[in-house]
């Protein structure tokens, strides 16, 4: 094998033969011609050959010698064809003189063409380009088909993947459907089943389809109700328009939301909420939900807290709170200008304490709703009564003007609660003071304008109750006063400006002098003499009555002592013990101290005591009565007859005198029943070994049926008034010895 001298870059461009020919010479000949513009490759023997080419130098043309030793190149020609790696390459034998039969062997083990020897060079280089031609072309042409083929193998690949894409896909199309066909299923089940009534409605606002509790709820059947309007066949005109609202807010793409009371197709009443809500595809709203819910027992629940929340619960009226919210909403209007005249009624009962201490509280509260109902009696039906605590009672009338009509209606109501009450078959009185306030404009708020009904309250109390009083402005000037007083009297005891008069208390039969009672007076600097009604209540209010009583008993010990030391005479001294004192502590051991101070015996101190205080502190006042008692101090019930308590009552306190009430004396000559009243009591007492006091005697008349009546004692006006101690000092020595009748300061 030789190359011949050409570059490498030459012969790699140049078609590759193989030249296969045992005879050198031969070689020599065809390798001459061929050499300028092939790449010659060369082979001795048919094995050479061979070897050549399966050493992977394949050749792109070869010629072939057909005689030669050993393996002839038919042989050479039928094993390169038999593979397949060299079967393409292009045989030209080349031989010396070739039988017709030689050359259909020839081209029956593969070859292309022959070339006779001796080889002529023009004719073998032309059979030789053209077969090399002809190899290009086939060359070419198997590329390209295989080029083909392989794309035809890819794209089936790619094909086959797109199918099974395809088959994917229809798998999952086929589940999707089926998913969608079960979302369908949950959703048709949650709208048929689901406790909300729900209708769908199309954007012209009629009902495509409901589900059963929407017709539950409303009572109409989904055929009486489909394509209908929403909201015109809903049921309830009032809720139409609600309705109609959130449905618009729906369809604007807003979800509306709103509760109503609606009517169910059988007539009954019952309250939704009710949600819309837009139903939205690609943007647009296609048609509406709307949900309803069946709200009528949260709503009982609501009002029941709300009325909880407003009302007393003993009465059932309102009460404070939804008294002050309503009173505050008419003074607003009133600040707007709206035109609303009305005016507020402070009741407050009077007694009612006393009802409920001695009958219990089921007795009081039992007697507060039948006051309630008697009250109502007198009201029209759009005036509001509330109950603000306790006996305390208010009134809002609405649509009035008249303080004549106003007087009309609290008259009624002050006759209508003193009329008497039958409570667990016992006669019950108790009576109302009422304050009015009428001039509604100055107030902005409620608790300013129910404060002033109050002192207008507390103003008809002091009046002497059962009855009303309309609020003035006087009645804050008096409230100033109050407040003026309260801090002037605590002044007023380290000014010494607290002084005790004297009114002498007269044995009716003898008309000697027994004692006197002391009587608290204020020697105002600017005020002048001071009665203790315009400062004792304060002074019980602020506590100020008890450095005020412990100065009243050392006060009246003191005088006692200077009393016996003028008169050479025992006489008594009634002290006046307010509640508050009575209660302190240390009241007994104070008294104690004060009495053995003036070494005089304690039986001529008598303290007088109201009936309140027995019967509000029953137990307590009990155990302090029997330690005074057997202090040796007197006992006295003052304004006997204008409490509760019965005389056997009484008994079991440690008594020794009652003070009959004034205004029993006072009307004694001109009604009966007083007369009667009094001479019971005097003959009770005189029973029960009680000394008795007629308070208040202003006429000799009066004097003399008590004597007629057997009371012990008297004191009053038409006896002598209140004194001051100058007064009393002159007073005594004329009097005290000689009984006479009426005796005059
Ligand atoms: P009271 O204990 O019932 O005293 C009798 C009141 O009746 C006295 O009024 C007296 O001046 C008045 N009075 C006496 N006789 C007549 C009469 O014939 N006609 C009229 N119209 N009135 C008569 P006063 O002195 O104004 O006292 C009023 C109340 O003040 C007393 O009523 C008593 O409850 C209270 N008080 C007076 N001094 C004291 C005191 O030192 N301590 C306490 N806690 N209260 C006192
Ligand atoms: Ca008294
Ligand atoms: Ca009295």
């Amino acid at each position: 094998m030789y190359l011949n001298n050409m570059t490498k870059t030459d012969a790699a461009k140049k078609d590759k033969i193989l030249i296969v020919d045992d005879t050198p010479a031969n070689i020599d000949v065809l390798g001459g011609i061929l050499a300028r513009d092939y790449d010659i490759r060369v082979a001795i023997s048919g094995h050479m050959a061979l070897d050549i080419v399966h050493s992977g130098e394949i050749p792109d043309l070869i010629l072939l010698d057909i005689m030669m030793p050993e393996m002839d190149g038919y042989e050479v020609a039928r094993r390169l064809k038999s593979n397949q790696v060299t079967s393409h390459i292009p045989i030209i034998f080349v031989t010396a003189k070739v039988e017709d039969a030689d050359e259909a062997v020839g081209f029956e083990v593969g070859a292309v063409d022959y070339i006779r020897k001796p080889v002529n060079a023009p004719i073998t280089l032309a059979r030789i380009k053209s077969q090399l031609e002809l190899k290009r072309y086939r060359d070419q042409l198997s590329w390209m088909v295989k080029k083909k083929s392989y794309k035809v193998k890819h794209s089936q690949k790619a094909l086959e993947k797109e199918k099974q894409k395809l088959i994917q896909v229809q798998g999952d199309l086929k589940d999707t459907s089926e998913q969608a066909h079960k979302n369908q299923a949950y959703f048709r089940e949650l709208f048929m089943n689901s406790p909300y009534g729900i209708v769908l409605l199309g954007r012209d606002k009629k009902i495509l389809n409901s589900n059963k509790s929407f017709s539950d709820l409303f009572g109409y059947a989904h055929s009486d109700i489909v394509l209908n309007e929403f909201p015109a066949s809903m049921p309830q005109e009032r809720a139409q328009e609600k309705i109609k609202d959130i449905v618009q807010k729906a369809l604007a793409g807003r979800t509306g939301k709103t509760e109503t009371g609606c009517r169910h197709k059988k007539g009954f009443y019952f309250q939704v909420s009710a949600l819309a809500y837009p139903i939205k595809i690609n943007g647009v709203v296609q048609a509406v939900f709307i949900f309803f819910e069946d709200i009528t027992q949260r709503k009982q629940f609501e009002q029941k807290l709300h009325h909880q929340a407003f009302h007393d619960a003993l009465t059932g009226i309102a009460n404070r709170r939804y008294f002050t919210e309503q009173l505050d909403n008419f003074l607003a209007m009133q600040k707007k200008k709206i035109s609303v005249r009305f005016a507020v009624l402070l009741i407050d009962l009077d007694r009612f304490k006393n009802v409920n201490d001695s009958l219990g509280h089921q007795a009081g509260d039992q007697l507060l709703k039948m006051v309630v109902e008697k009250i109502k009696q007198c009201l029209r039906n759009n005036d509001l009564l509330a109950r603000l605590g306790g006996d305390e009672f208010a009134i809002l009338l609405s649509d009035v003007d008249s303080d004549e009509l106003i007087s009309t209606i609290a008259g009624r109501i002050t006759k209508a609660a003193a009329s008497p009450f039958i409570i667990n078959g016992q006669e019950v009185r108790i009576s109302a003071s009422i304050g009015v306030v009428n001039q509604t404009l100055k107030y902005d708020k409620a608790d300013s304008l129910i404060r002033d009904a109050d002192l207008a309250m507390y103003h008809a109390k002091d009046s002497g109750k059962a009855q009303f009083q309309f609020f003035s402005s006087r009645m804050h000037e008096s409230a100033l006063t109050c407040l003026t007083i309260e801090t002037e009297l605590r002044k007023a005891l380290e000014r010494n400006e607290l002084v005790l008069y004297f009114q002498p208390i007269i044995n009716i039969t003898s008309k000697f002098i027994e004692g006197f009672e002391a009587l608290i007076r204020w020697r105002h600097p600017h005020r002048g003499v001071v009665p203790p009604d315009q400062f004792i209540s304060i002074a019980e209010e602020t506590g100020l009555i008890l450095p005020i009583g412990d100065w009243v008993i050392r006060e009246g010990c003191r005088k006692l002592l200077q009393l016996k030391e003028k008169t050479g005479q025992l006489l008594t001294m009634n002290l006046n013990v307010s509640i508050k004192q009575f209660l302190q502590n240390d009241f007994t051991d104070k008294l104690k101290n004060e009495i053995s101070k003036t070494g005089l015996s304690p039986r001529y101190i008598k303290l007088e005591f109201t009936e309140s205080l027995l019967m509000e502190h029953t137990q307590h006042a009990l155990k302090k009565l029997y330690i005074l008692r057997d202090l040796g101090v007197k006992l006295a019930i003052d304004d006997f007859g204008t409490g509760y308590s019965s005389l056997s009552y009484l008994q079991q306190f440690p008594i020794d005198q009652i003070k009959i009430d004034r205004s029993f004396i006072n009307a004694m000559e001109q009604q009966k029943e007083s007369r009667e009243i009094v001479k019971s009591i005097l003959a009770l007492a005189n029973s029960l070994n009680l000394s008795t006091v007629a308070e208040g005697v202003e006429t000799q008349s009066q004097l003399d049926l008590l004597a007629d009546f057997s009371c012990g004692s008297a004191q009053g006006y038409f006896i002598a008034k209140p004194m001051p101690w100058e007064s009393l000092q002159k007073f005594i020595p004329k009097k005290m010895q000689v009984p006479c009748g009426p005796i005059q300061s």
